[in-house]
Order: structure tokens, then C-alpha cells, then sequence
């Protein structure tokens, strides 16, 4: 059975508008597919990884890609950095 209760997001980004068939594209597209699978927190944690990955200006660019507000998204970034502190040792 599936869930189709949302709709996936379209990403508004420059490279999506100028080139919506480009690898850039796709990726975001693929992005905003997993986030449909994802429950609040799990999605929330996952933009927040991509975020870090792109270092500056990440959240901006998130939102763009996700929909996301920046605060959210920011929110994802810290949930991460406090779970890896407190990763159980052994
Ligand atoms: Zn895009």
C-alpha cells in the first residue's frame, strides 16, 4: 500500500529552472523523494546532513531545494552534531 498524501516538492533552485533534466536537477528531485518517505524528524535530520555537507550557505540552499524553512533545517543540523556527541562508546 502506498501514501500518497504529500506531494513532492519542487525544487525552485537556479540550476533546476535552467536545466530541469541535468544531473543537478535530478539529484534534487531524487532528494525531495526521499523526503516524502521520511517522517518530520527523520526528514528534518537528513536535509540537515546535506546541509553540512555543503558547508556555507547549506541551509540556504536546502530550503531552496526542499522547501524547508532554514529554521527547520537548522534545527536538523544540531539534532545531528548533539547525537554524534553522544554516541554510547563500545
Ligand atoms: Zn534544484
Amino acid at each position: 500500500m502506498k501514501k500518497a498524501k504529500r506531494k513532492i516538492h519542487r525544487c525552485t533552485c537556479k540550476s533546476c529552472a535552467k536545466h530541469p533534466y541535468e544531473k543537478t536537477a535530478q539529484q534534487h528531485q531524487a532528494i525531495n523523494r526521499v523526503l516524502l518517505e521520511l517522517n518530520e524528524r527523520n526528514r528534518r535530520r537528513f536535509v540537515g546532513v546535506l546541509a553540512n555537507e555543503k558547508g556555507r550557505g547549506g541551509t540556504s540552499q536546502l530550503a531552496e531545494i526542499t522547501g524547508l524553512s532554514p529554521t527547520t533545517i537548522v534545527r536538523g543540523r544540531k539534532e545531528i552534531e548533539h547525537s554524534n556527541k553522544k554516541l554510547p562508546s563500545g
